[in-house]
């Protein structure tokens, strides 16, 4: 018997792999696997639908994270998925897997993080599964969400001569982490050794309390904007323009100068011995949206707060080039997160 090492596949060919037998069957199935979410179609609106998992050890340490940000950050990344189908996330579930070493007052800490994301997007947590594991914690989310047929966004909706957009910044998520990494290096080796945290408390939020972009959601509600492609940012710039590019069978040129990346960031990644606009192409987890928009509707977000023009949708056969500050131009390659 063959026995193939999943790592040849990678984390989207596995799943290409292992769903490509499965054929839509119901009408009311109108996106599956592939996009943020999944789109079902329930008469006047539409349900869209996103799942993830967390493993301790793999997603999160609990050494620098504190169970009340993990429960936080577990439905945000959900809610995210949501919102970048352009709907709004109306309910969740929860199912964990825990271990004897977690206490009562444990999960207290975790639910108590749930309960804050729920409170702040508006979601109702409705249902879960709880159960034992050998060791470690497992959460998995998912998040029920709504939009409107018409004004749902997918990954294959780009078209030549878009505009790319990105919400927020990009790369503090990454580098919170090293940070984290870091200083946890430094506890095991000197547990007396307090960490001076000061100058880095930006990258640090990003990393352990990230938020889903809602309010961008609801700004292009509110001024009747509706993008021709959109995904979230979990993987990093370089892999979810990749996703956008494929699906939508076009090229990208993005500016390196148009990729918006906080100060605290910059000057960070140059401490890491970082290429800045590396930790914004291939940094993950930060969670805010890349978008594609028609020109003609550029005026609508000109002057609108954290949206950056990032560059420009090509024709496939140009690939997805970054034109660097110094002018020179590189092809970029997606690289989802290797998990196994
Ligand atoms: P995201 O990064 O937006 O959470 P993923 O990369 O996790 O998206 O997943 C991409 C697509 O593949 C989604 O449509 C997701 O539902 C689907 N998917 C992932 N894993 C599986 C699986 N084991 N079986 C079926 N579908 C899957
Ligand atoms: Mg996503």
């Amino acid at each position: 018997m063959q026995r193939t090492d999943v790592n040849t596949l990678g984390e989207f060919g596995l799943i290409e792999h292992l769903t490509r037998d499965f054929p839509i069957t119901q009408p009311s199935t109108l996106k599956g696997v592939g996009d943020d979410a999944a789109v079902i179609e329930n008469g006047s609106f539409c349900t869209v639908v996103s799942t993830d998992m967390l493993v301790e050890g793999i997603h999160f340490d609990l050494a620098y994270m504190p169970l009340r940000h993990l429960g936080y950050k577990a439905v945000v990344v959900n809610l995210s998925d949501i919102y970048a189908m352009n709907a709004l996330p109306k309910q969740i579930t929860v199912s964990i897997a825990i271990s004897n070493r977690f206490s009562v007052e444990a999960l207290d800490e975790l639910y108590a993080g749930i309960r804050a994301a729920c409170t702040t997007y508006g979601v109702d947590l409705v249902g879960g599964d709880t159960t034992s594991a050998p060791k470690g914690m497992i959460i998995s989310v998912t998040a029920i969400g709504q939009g409107e047929k018409s004004q749902l966004t997918y990954r294959n909706g780009a078209r030549v001569g878009d505009l790319i957009c990105i919400t927020g910044d990009l790369g503090g998520a990454y580098l919170g982490l090293q940070i984290l990494e870091r200083e946890k290096q430094i506890f095991l080796e000197n547990p007396g050794v307090q960490p001076d945290l000061d100058n880095q408390k930006y990258a640090i939020g990003r990393q352990l309390k990230p938020e889903a972009r809602k309010d961008m959601i609801e700004t292009f509600h509110r001024i009747g904007l509706k993008p021709t492609a959109m995904i979230d940012i979990s993987d990093g710039l370089a892999s979810e323009m990749f996703h956008i590019c494929r699906q939508s069978k076009v090229g990208a040129l993005i500016e390196e100068t148009g990729v918006p990346i906080h100060p605290e960031v910059q000057l960070l990644a140059l401490q890491f011995k970082l290429d800045p606009i590396t930790c914004a192409l291939n940094g993950g987890e930060d969670y805010e949206l890349l978008f594609t928009i028609r020109p003609e509707d550029v005026d609508k977000i000109r002057f609108l707060p954290d949206i950056y023009i990032a560059g420009e949708i090509t024709e496939a056969e140009t690939g997805i080039k970054l034109n660097s500050t110094g002018g020179r131009l590189h092809d970029l390659k997606a690289q989802g997160w290797v998990h196994f």
